[in-house]
């Protein structure tokens, strides 16, 4: 087969109720297009019909291609396989589940066409829970502010790249890393759209809370050290101000007397102080953690078979 022209990016794990869905959605809009394309898809582990369903679409329709990996590695790493895997012009990731619609693909082509090397997304009227979103919107801002890029929503994947900078991104060997924000840092010429987004059409999200927490961790230690800056910074002006409360505890002392009743005052300035102060621990050992991760160089996913790339 031919190179294609756009390459469509679905990562997929435990997703079998929406994949047909998906195809019946994806593929009049792609042929509509008129222009050459490849899907592919990495089943991150399913332990569902996933898989069976993606191997099945492998062998009847010409497009489709599948990773199949040995475990579940996460989104992002289901992601950056089938980046290594693609070959088209301009590459659009996508979610399985149906939130971002198909139809909106046609937009993003015609953007990278018009220059731009990443085409972000807001969504609009987003579909979530409102705990989702004023957490992504506390994530926008401060990323923002933290890593001094400009993009208004990181969660949306409905995406497109231009082949430059998926080169740049399979060149990178992070174990652990946020694909919009690294996009973000190899682009010379962004642009952001608005998005429809829906609601989960079947079966439900597969970020716990805690893997969400983990995903902003990353987003946030992985593209910026400012986390650690600012913790100094807290740091000594936490010293500034003990110093100031001995000078003021030891005039008072002269003044009025010692003080005893505050005793318990100063217990509850004491756990304030030692709780950030585990905090700055935990903060540290993150990036230790990281350091640790790219260390071991372990792979960074494990492919078990390859479908549908020969054809
Ligand atoms: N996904 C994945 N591996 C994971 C978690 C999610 O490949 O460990 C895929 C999932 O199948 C979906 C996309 O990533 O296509 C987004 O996941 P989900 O819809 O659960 O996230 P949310 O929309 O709740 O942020
Ligand atoms: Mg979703």
């Amino acid at each position: 087969m031919d190179k294609p022209y756009v390459s469509v990016v679905i990562p997929a794990y435990n997703e079998e109720g929406n994949l047909n869905n998906l195809m019946n959605r994806l593929l009049p809009v792609m042929r509509g297009t008129g222009k050459s394309f490849e899907i592919v898809f990495t089943d991150d582990g399913s332990r569902d019909g996933s898989l069976r369903i993606l191997r099945q679409m492998a062998e009847s329709i010409p497009e489709v291609k599948v990773i199949e990996f040995n475990g579940n590695f996460g989104q992002h790493m289901a992601i950056l396989a089938a980046f290594e895997k693609t070959s088209g012009d301009i590459i659009i990731t996508l979610d399985a589940d149906l939130q971002n619609p198909p139809e909106e693909i046609p937009k993003l082509v015609a953007e990278v066409e018009k220059g731009h090397d990443v085409v972000g997304t807001i969504r609009m009227k987003r579909q979530d829970t409102v705990f989702r979103k004023v957490a992504s919107r506390i994530v926008n801002i401060t990323t923002n502010k933290m890593t001094g890029m400009q993009m208004s929503d990181y969660g949306c994947m409905l995406r497109a790249y231009s082949r430059g900078i998926i080169d740049n991104i399979n060149h990178c060997q992070e174990t652990t890393t946020f694909i919009p924000a690294l996009a973000q840092t190899f682009s010379s010429n962004p642009t952001e759209i608005e998005v429809a987004h829906a609601e989960r059409s079947e079966g439900e999200s597969k970020y716990s809370l805690y893997k969400l927490i983990r995903l902003n961790f990353d987003l946030m230690t992985g593209f910026s050290v400012v986390p650690l800056q600012l913790f100094a910074l807290m740091g000594i002006m936490t010293s500034l101000a003990a110093v100031a409360f001995a000078v003021f505890l030891m005039v008072r002392r002269f003044l009025i007397g010692a003080e005893v009743e505050g005793v318990f005052t100063l217990f509850a300035i004491l756990f304030f102080f030692i709780g950030i102060v585990i905090f700055g621990i935990g903060l540290v050992g993150e990036y230790v953690g990281r350091i640790y991760q790219e260390v071991r160089r372990r792979p960074r996913y494990v492919v078990r078979r390859l479908h549908g790339f020969e054809k």
